[in-house]
């Protein structure tokens, strides 16, 4: 069986030498400045490019490794180019300038790439032999405990899990579930349902105040966060980790937005302000020999043009709903799903055959990131689903060859919903919608401007009257807003509530609901945002409002004194599930087209505005009313279960951070003959499940 596959490999040695020459033969045709002479040049060409590669690459990477690595690979692309250059000027009658020393080389990896695909050649069979014998790894001395491998498909619901399953586009997952290997599982996320609170949650036991994919942090000069801006992520990860994250002992992450306290972590966010800095060892794998890196390259090209040609489908099939994507997105879209992919699986192969890590936690993002663009059950997300499977397959044959056993977990950190944006569907932003819902200049109530001195005292950011009030919420609690009881308290009262626009809302409505109801909210024309003192933000399909001229959160009977249009105006909106406000008097509040949910009691007035939500909906927004950094009102979007439809506040088709449907619904798939953890609600869940896990394998 060797000699035969012995026979195989120097066949295809022979016709990819062939393909070489005739590359440099046709390049000559079409490049003026390159001239190659007799055609034998191109032969002799291809066998020094050969030799070169073999015995002058391993010494070059000696020395130029870190080059390779902190430049991107751009680096690796060059010394190709550089080595085909010297070439040329070494044989007589061949010269060529800098671009085709770039492009030939580039052109005969692409040869290379095309004829391993036809003869079904998977290019890891040898490079995983290759990078084991890189890593020279010395036999234990004694039986070392089995590692644990997880592997994140950022965005995978466990429902399109499924149907990808059923059609067979995953068969190393279905594999290992039909053996039994390994059991399926699904599980809740938090509210928020996004990478930043997921990855906080499972890889660092915490998520508390992650509010969203971004916030404004009113008390540090309305900043807005971003979980994903390398600039951030490490102020998140401060806030988050206590030492005791998922990769605190000899773990590694790779490609994720927090380190899970990893002492080496690989192109993770929160490490990663400047590339040149975070060169890690770890990564040199992924240039082991000439090629190596070319062909990462060309299924980076590769994939912009698919992405070009989905792009064209989308648009000649009419497919709808669709987003604008432009040759920028291509490019991003090719750097998640090629680059990234590559990498992760390359370095965690080089890791797995060194054999130090106890566990390592990697990203694959392209499905996230195709499926908000192109939509959750799209032809180019299935393609997606079955490269990452292929990866999966690769990391399992290479485990064969490792010394040390290494289990693997298999999860998702969210899910996703599809439908047209909110803007799509109707003709306005949701920060446009709001603007309407104010009064016509904002600038009223700046505190150079504003007249009420109600307002000035209770409102303007340097106001001291907020401890007070606070301590008033006892005395205040459980009576309600529009109710008689109000009026025994109303020595007690913070002046906000005794206005006269508040008597006058006493006599127009019987209680909030009647109010929410009955309250015809009028729309003024749309400022401008700069004119604004608003910030609206979009998280997926959950909206998050801050009335920035206060240095807090506003409470309910604040904001129906201030804009008595606001609340109803949006609850009545038809892409609007719901929103979240905090009353003074009464506490959180759910507040829906038909009904109001109070959280702190569980009393429903009217219709439940949380019925399609999910039976944990309220205990997950109770949790959230209590982060730091809250907006004034979090906005949720409409959720139809009927056709699973949702709408994102941001141009996004595919979507996730809100409640409804599956985007709160991903998956873990675990070894078998792991203990059940039955019920998996929260991020955290999944840290104790895994810290568990981990425990128990160093005991084994
Ligand atoms: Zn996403």
């Amino acid at each position: 069986m060797n000699i035969v596959n012995a026979f195989k490999t120097l066949i295809m040695h022979v016709i990819i030498g062939v393909s070489h020459t005739l590359v440099i033969i046709g390049s000559s045709l079409v490049f003026d400045n390159f001239i190659l002479g007799n055609w034998i040049n191109a032969i002799i060409i291809t066998i020094c490019v050969g030799i070169s590669n073999t015995i002058l690459w391993p010494i070059l990477t000696k020395f130029l490794m870190k080059f390779m690595v902190v430049t991107f690979g751009v680096g690796a692309l060059i010394i190709n180019s550089a080595i085909f250059y010297l070439i040329t000027v070494f044989i007589p009658g061949v010269s060529a300038s800098s671009l085709e020393s770039f492009i030939i080389p580039l052109a005969m990896a692409i040869a290379t790439t095309i004829l391993s695909n036809i003869a079904k050649i998977d290019y890891y069979d040898r490079y995983t032999q290759r990078i084991a014998n890189y890593v020279k790894k010395e036999k234990p001395k004694e039986k070392i405990f089995p590692g644990l491998i997880i592997l994140e498909i950022d965005g995978l619901s466990v429902d399109v899990l499924k149907e990808a399953l059923d059609k067979d586009i995953m068969p190393t997952i279905k594999k290992w579930i039909e053996s039994n290997s390994h059991t399926l599982k699904k599980w809740e996320t938090d509210l928020s349902s996004q990478t930043g609170a997921s990855q906080a949650g499972i890889l660092h036991g915490n998520n508390e105040d992650i509010v969203a994919y971004r916030w404004v942090e009113k008390d540090n000069n309305n900043k807005i966060m971003v979980s994903g801006k390398l600039s951030h992520a490490p102020i998140i990860e401060k806030r988050i980790s206590n030492g005791n994250g998922l990769l605190c002992d000899k773990g590694t992450s790779i490609t994720n937005m927090f380190t899970g306290d990893s002492a080496n972590p690989v192109l993770t966010s929160s490490r990663f302000k400047l590339f040149i800095n975070s060169y890690t060892p770890s990564l040199n794998v992924v240039f082991l020999d000439a090629y190596s890196f070319q062909r990462v390259f060309i299924l980076f090209l590769w994939e912009i043009i698919i992405e070009l040609k989905s792009q064209l489908m989308h648009r000649i099939k009419n497919i709808q709903p669709r987003l604008r994507r432009t040759i920028l997105y291509a490019t991003i879209r090719a750097g998640a799903n090629v680059l990234l992919r590559e990498m992760a699986t390359k370095t965690l192969i080089g890791d797995m055959s060194k054999g130090e890590i106890n566990v390592a936690y990697a990203s694959y993002v392209g499905y996230d990131e195709v499926a908000h663009h192109s939509g959750v059950r799209d032809d180019d997300v299935w393609n997606v689903l079955k490269q990452i499977d292929l990866e999966f397959n690769r990391l399992q044959k290479a485990e064969k060859i490792c010394d040390r056993h290494y289990e693997f977990v298999v999860l998702s950190d969210h899910g996703q919903g599809n439908g047209q944006t909110f803007k799509q569907r109707y003709g306005i932003t949701l920060a446009n919608y709001v603007r309407r819902l104010l009064p016509d200049d904002m600038k009223i109530y700046d505190k150079h401007t504003y007249i009420s001195n109600h307002f000035r005292d209770a409102y303007i950011p340097e106001n001291k009257q907020i401890g007070t009030l606070l301590d008033k919420v006892d005395d205040i609690k459980n009576s309600d807003f529009f109710s008689d009881k109000v009026e025994n308290l109303k020595d007690k009262m913070p002046d906000f509530i005794t206005t006269e626009r508040i008597e006058d809302f006493r006599k127009r409505y019987r209680s909030d609901l009647d109010y929410i109801t009955k309250h015809d909210s009028q729309e003024q024309t749309t400022k401008k945002a700069k004119d604004s003192t608003l910030i609206v933000l979009g998280s997926g399909n959950l909206g998050l409002i801050y009335l920035t001229q206060w240095n807090r959160r506003l409470y309910y009977e604040e904001i129906v004194s201030l804009f008595p249009n606001l609340i109803p105006g949006l609850v009545k909106h038809q892409g609007i599930g719901f929103i979240l406000v905090d009353s003074f008097t009464n506490g959180p509040m759910i507040i829906g087209q038909d009904g109001i949910y109070y959280l702190n009691n569980d009393k429903i007035v009217g219709k439940n505005p949380l019925e399609n939500f999910g039976e944990n909906a309220a205990m997950h927004l109770k949790r959230h009313n209590t982060f730091k950094h809250m907006p004034d009102i979090l906005v949720n979007s409409f959720y139809n279960p009927e056709n699973e439809e949702i709408c994102a506040f941001e141009e996004l088709i595919g979507s996730h951070g809100g409640l409804g449907g599956s985007q709160t619904r991903p998956f873990i798939l675990y070894p078998s003959d792991w203990k059940d953890p039955e019920e998996l609600i929260g991020a955290k869940s999944i840290y104790d499940f895994l810290k568990d896990a981990l425990n128990n394998l160093k005991n084994s």
